[in-house]
């Protein structure tokens, strides 16, 4: 027999014998008298398959508070070790002191838990699903055609992935793309209260040619009751704090709604709208929200997306042909000028370093200002 400090897969030289050893069929009481006298317990695997070992390595752990050392001994094999460690132990005894490169092996083989338990109370699901939007933003970056980025995009992600829709040149591009590929995509978009008619005959007119229906996230009407009555009708005008109160009650909270529960996010973000977004990966993992943010047209130019609506012969909002290039709110949108900048028709009396409304903050730059 060898023990093996399942730390690091290393064998150790020797080892205090164990006070008590545990059968799979312990109790409760015989526990909690172990774990108040501390020191080193045992727990024996009878069988291969018999998995009461590690119950009551997690019962010692986390409702007995014990601190000491358990020691797994029995019908052991490399595999488990991951396992053992995992669920509480800090020893096994081994056969064969040969095999300790293999259970060394087998300890490294996992290193993502996506459970928390008594050696990882933090899971490293966080850590895996960061790393797992980096290499959809690289796989991305080598696709072209917009259909086979969003089809990428599909089988990459497991569960819910929600398009947020402003009906937009960039967001009816994507439109366009999903229903294309068909791809099993929840559409929907942010209906304020304060849309310009033109948007909701964009709606009307998608969901006609596409057969689709894209769903409308009102704000909750007693929070915009209780704004209306704190800043009057248009009190957004009056000061940036009014206006990001607004934003937040008729957009990032109905926005948050839709999206919870949701494992990916899509939108139609791009480099070139604002000094802010110039950096924006085509995914990347949104930390506050819990999901992938994917940005599939984030890398096009205005003179792609044009060529690329024409193409298609994408319906597009009515507005952009009066001058209206970025069309949010209607309080808040102007027609913009011949040579001025895409959004310097939106919140146009603000400075541009503040033109955001909650919903596309960009991590790179928080974590740079951090
Ligand atoms: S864009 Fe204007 S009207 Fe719309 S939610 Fe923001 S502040 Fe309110």
């Amino acid at each position: 027999m060898a023990l093996l400090d399942l730390a690091n897969g290393e064998l150790l030289a020797s080892g205090s014998e164990p006070s008590v050893l545990f059968e799979p069929t312990a109790d409760a009481a015989a526990l909690a008298a172990a774990a108040a006298n501390g020191g080193v317990v045992a727990i024996r695997f009878p069988t291969f398959g018999d998995g009461r070992g590690h119950s009551l390595s997690v019962l010692l752990r986390e409702r007995h508070g014990f601190k000491g050392e358990i020691r797994a001994v029995g019908y052991l094999i490399p595999d488990l070790a991951p396992f053992l460690l995992r669920s509480g132990f800090d020893t096994a005894e081994i056969t064969d002191a040969n095999d300790v490169e293999t259970w060394k092996g087998s300890l490294n083989r996992i290193r993502h838990l996506y459970q928390p338990g008594p050696r990882n109370p933090q899971p490293l699901r966080r850590d895996f699903s960061k790393r797992a939007a980096e290499v959809l933003n690289e796989r991305l970056a080598k696709i072209e055609n917009l259909g086979e980025r969003i089809a990428e995009m599909r089988r990459s992600i497991e569960g819910r992935i929600a398009f947020s829709t402003s009906l937009g040149l960039d967001d009816q591009a994507i439109l366009h793309a999903i229903a294309d590929s068909g791809a099993d995509i929840d559409i929907f978009t942010l209906d304020t209260g304060r849309l310009f008619p033109e948007v909701l005959e964009t709606i009307e007119l998608s969901e006609i040619r596409y057969g689709l229906r894209i769903r409308l996230m009102a704000p909750e009407a007693s929070e915009v009751e209780a704004l209306v009555a704190r800043d009057g009708v248009l009190g957004l005008r009056r000061s940036v704090d009014n206006r990001k109160a607004c934003c937040e009650v008729r957009k990032v909270r109905p926005l948050n709604r839709a999206l919870k529960g949701a494992q990916g996010w899509i939108t139609g973000v791009r480099r070139e709208h604002s000094d802010a977004r110039s950096d924006v990966e085509l995914a990347s993992w949104d930390e506050q929200r819990g999901l992938t943010k994917v940005n599939p047209i984030a890398d096009w130019s205005s003179q792609e997306l044009t060529a690329y609506i024409a193409e298609n012969n994408i319906p597009v909002n009515p507005l952009h042909a009066r001058g209206f290039i970025s069309i949010g709110c209607q309080p808040c949108t102007r027609a913009v000028q011949p040579g001025e900048h895409p959004r310097a028709g939106r919140w146009w009396w603000e400075d541009e370093a503040k033109k955001e409304c909650g919903l596309h903050l960009n991590p790179r730059r928080e974590e740079k200002a951090a």
